[in-house]
């Protein structure tokens, strides 16, 4: 498999932005090979992939993420897998979570922005009670928002449902006093507007292998 980790990474033009390899696209031998290329941070979505892959990969300092869908009766076997969990997105997963980790986890918070037909994320209007119900979660470290943009070529579309993690960033601050910095958006599609609307992790799965999308 060939990588475009150069180009993209040109194109990004940003050393401070954390690119989030998606993983689902990969095995061990081609992840090896990514890292090759200088990713050191790879997310995956599914937990059996995760845990056979990091075995297969223990010798190379990978920090790890769960992006995606995660069952709260599956936290147990992968939460002290991974140093950051993208998709915290209701009560009952995040009191999981507590019990079950060891230490601190950074965690996103999932933002239902897209139009789309979506069981996942939080509405924008829920996410401000739920970070009050989680406060007193002490291995809960909540470090930003995580939202997917419809899949679309209208970059205005896309720009709009970014924009709703902007505006709700300075609602968090105003009525929380909690500021927010860390914003998990941009995939393959779309990953040079969310740096417009100040992307800090990239998750990119496509566009490091196909030469564009
Ligand atoms: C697959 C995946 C990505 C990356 O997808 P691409 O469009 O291929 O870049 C990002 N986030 C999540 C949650 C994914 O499942």
């Amino acid at each position: 498999m060939k990588f475009y980790t150069e180009e993209v990474l040109s194109k990004i033009n940003n050393e401070s932005i954390n690119v989030v390899a998606a993983t689902k696209y990969f095995n061990s031998t081609e992840m090896r090979d990514l890292f090759n290329t200088g990713i050191t941070h790879f997310g995956e979505n599914r937990i059996e992939a995760l845990l056979e892959k990091k075995t297969d990969l223990a010798d190379l300092d990978i920090t790890w993420h769960h992006i995606g869908t995660l069952q709260t009766k599956k936290v147990k076997k992968v939460i002290n897998e991974v140093s950051y969990l993208h998709s915290l997105d209701n009560l009952k997963l995040a009191m999981e979570v507590n019990k079950r980790r060891n230490e601190v986890i950074k965690c996103f918070i999932q933002v239902n922005i897209s139009s789309e037909e979506s069981k996942h994320g939080l509405n924008v209007n829920e996410v401000i009670p739920f970070l009050e119900s989680i406060k007193d979660l002490e291995k809960i470290e909540v470090i930003g928002l995580m939202g997917m943009a419809e899949l679309t070529s209208d970059e205005d579309v896309i720009s709009t449902e970014f924009q709703k993690l902007n505006d709700l960033q300075i609602a968090i601050k105003n009525e929380l006093d909690i500021e927010l910095k860390e914003l998990s958006i941009g995939m393959s599609n779309d990953y040079l507007i969310a740096l417009k609307h100040n992307a800090t992790f990239l998750r990119l799965g496509s566009v490091l292998f196909k030469k564009e999308v």
